[in-house]
């Protein structure tokens, strides 16, 4: 594999991925979609329990690297409690963290930082971002698959 990917696996993301938050199946979820990223192997279902517009719940089920987990179990401490406006704008700036550069500091988004590091390699975007996908299209009640091809 080109490049190392040494620098990806930060402490932080290890800790997620060992210890997932918000793992598991969520009873009486009203939203939930899956993610399907071919090329790494990733899978994941997003399930959601809106309040109103405000995320009063959330929790995943994933199978994949690292690097989706970690993301996963990151976005899912971010936007519970968040209305679903918020979590669409956390989401766009979580996808220009990872695909343009720009500094999670300032946004609240510092622990995402640690995924940032994604964004020399085109491949692995995919794994910080699926879980994210997921949950936007569990937001538009879609309720499909997406997948990142
Ligand atoms: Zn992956």
């Amino acid at each position: 594999m080109a490049g190392d990917l040494s620098d990806l696996y930060q402490d932080l993301i290890l800790d997620h991925s060992k210890n997932p938050r918000n793992a598991g199946p969520l009873d009486g979820a009203t939203h939930q979609a899956r993610g399907n990223n071919p090329l790494c192997g990733d899978r994941i279902t997003v399930y959601l329990t809106l309040d109103g517009d405000q995320i009063a719940d959330v929790k995943f089920e994933a199978r994949g690297c690292a690097i989706s987990v970690a993301s996963a179990s990151m976005m899912s401490e971010m936007i519970k409690g968040k209305t679903v406006e918020e979590a669409t704008a956390l989401f766009e700036k979580f996808h220009a963290l990872v695909t343009g550069g720009t500094s999670g500091e300032g946004d609240g988004l510092e622990e995402l930082e640690s995924l940032a590091g994604v964004r020399d390699f085109p491949t692995r975007i995919k794994c910080a971002t699926l879980s994210w996908h997921a949950m936007q299209q569990a937001l538009r009640g879609a309720g499909e698959e997406v997948r990142t091809e």
